[in-house]
């Protein structure tokens, strides 16, 4: 399976998983959310999500039989927790103990896991609404972004990969490094297809790019995830281009 598929699949796992009710939330109004907010865990819904997760990972066959979620998430309270989880600083070898106990995978936890954390994070996102205007990273969860965005009026939004929060930056500025010095930007595009909507813009200061699409109007919705999948070839080609 590729990754362009799989990556759709899972996506529509997510949109299809329509409770929006993960976590019940209190947020004290700073940036980034993830780290000034109260969280209650709603574990029946959570139970319920990854069941979900695991047969669509049966029927795609990825994994051959169902892992008990109840007891997972025992498991996994005894060892981490949800907040942790969320934070991403879970400790190094926290999958392979979990998985031994489970007797599966680790890598087939860690994706159930995974899929968990998104919609977790793209649940608080919803808090963050028009905030974050030039920050270098996600104002929800604090990610580096992953996809960028031009509008036709020249307005530049930035995209996690994580949480999907948006927001909107400097439209000649790197968010790693934070340079804003013009000469230092160079854009790649694909050679002799005009049409194509995507290219990356490097920072000559950093080393770092950004894979850009230019949108048809201000109003066009996209999922970065998916602009991600579709435009690797952009991250084969940048290395040939550029001599690090
Ligand atoms: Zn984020
Ligand atoms: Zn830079």
């Amino acid at each position: 399976m590729d990754a362009k598929k799989l990556v759709e699949i899972f996506e529509k796992i997510s949109e299809e998983f329509t409770d929006k009710l993960l976590l019940n939330l209190s947020w004290k109004g700073t940036l980034p959310v993830v780290e000034n907010v109260e969280v209650e865990f709603n574990e029946d819904k959570i139970i319920a999500f990854l069941t979900k997760v695991n047969l669509e990972l049966i029927s795609l066959r990825l994994i051959n039989r169902q892992i008990n979620i109840p007891r997972l998430i025992t498991n996994f309270k005894n060892k981490g927790n949800y907040l942790k989880l969320l934070t991403d600083n879970l400790e190094a070898g926290f999958w392979e103990e979990l998985a031994k106990k489970q007797k599966v995978k680790k890598e087939i936890l860690a994706l159930h896991f995974l899929f968990l954390r998104r919609k977790m994070l793209r649940e608080l996102k919803d808090l963050s609404l028009d905030k974050g205007v030039n920050q270098q990273n996600c104002p929800t969860c604090g990610a580096s972004p992953g996809f960028a965005a031009i509008t036709p009026t020249g307005e530049r939004i930035l995209f996690c990969l994580e949480c999907q929060t948006q927001w909107r930056y400097y439209r000649l500025g790197c968010p790693k490094c934070g340079n804003k010095f013009h000469e230092d930007f160079i854009e790649i595009h694909p050679e002799g297809e005009e049409e194509i909507l995507y290219f990356a813009e490097v920072c000559k200061k950093c080393g770092s790019y950004l894979k850009t699409k230019n949108l048809k109007n201000n109003e066009e919705k996209i999922n970065p995830n998916l602009e991600d999948v579709e435009s690797l070839f952009l991250d084969y080609l940048i290395p040939k281009k550029i001599n690090y």
